[in-house]
């Protein structure tokens, strides 16, 4: 799991270093919000997190700097669409994962939002010809959504975080009262929905697959394939 997410913050994208930035901040929270009353938010293993979810936040930041003076960040969603054709798992000795690689055959998708509500479309795979179901959202439902988002989430984190204070504060007198366990518990939930909220606001483009057919996947477009569907300059190097 961590290795995983170690290779996501070197090879992803900035919107994946993102992710993984915010995952890792969440492990950070995790030891203060389910054990409220016996460590602080800064305790030791909360502050490794942090420090890599840091490094992560600045390393996407620097990413998507670099990308879009490259012109590679445009306002149209882009997602890639892969055909898979075979997948490798090769066991890594060394660090004691396994990782697998997947081959596949791949073509971007750019959708063009519709000019309001949101629209299905169909996506035909160049190379087995089968019809894949997309959703795209006009820029007004995207911009609705965003702003739901923020509000639903941002809301539920700030009720979850004034919760965790009062269970936190109430619970010093032991042994602890029933509402105290109950405050403390409704913290700890809303604290992962809001955070499951969040990830997922960070994770929508705009587009979203409602269909697909058997041996494909979606993914964010890496840099190359950026470049190339751009025709930006530095197409061939730095391929990460
Ligand atoms: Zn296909």
């Amino acid at each position: 799991m961590l290795y995983i997410l170690f290779r996501g913050i070197i090879k992803g994208t900035p919107r994946v270093i993102t992710l993984v930035g915010m995952i890792l901040f969440m492990f950070g929270l995790c030891p203060a919000v389910l054990l409220a009353g016996q460590e602080d938010i800064f305790n030791a293993i909360s502050i490794i997190f942090y420090s890599v979810a840091l490094l992560a936040f600045i390393l996407a930041l620097f990413k998507y700097l670099i990308w879009r003076r490259s012109g590679l960040i445009r306002s149209l969603p882009v997602l890639q669409l892969d055909h898979v054709t075979g997948k490798e798992t090769r066991h890594r000795a060394l660090l004691g994962v396994r990782e697998t690689t997947t081959y596949a055959k791949t073509q971007p998708v750019v959708f063009t939002p519709p000019a309001s509500g949101s629209q299905r479309i169909s996506v035909i795979c160049r190379t087995c010809q089968q019809e894949m179901v997309f959703q795209v959202d006009s820029f007004q439902q995207i911009k609705k959504k965003r702003l739901r988002a923020v509000v639903i989430w941002g809301g539920g984190l700030l009720l979850s975080i004034i919760l965790g204070i009062i269970s936190t504060y109430a619970g010093q007198t032991k042994p602890m009262a029933l509402w105290v366990y109950l405050v403390w518990y409704s913290h700890a939930i809303l604290f992962f929905c809001s955070a499951g909220g969040i990830l997922m606001l960070f994770a929508y483009i705009g587009a979203k697959t409602v269909r697909l057919y058997p041996g494909h996947r979606v993914r964010f477009p890496e840099k190359n394939e950026l470049a190339i569907l751009y025709n930006a300059p530095g197409a061939a190097i730095n391929n990460q």
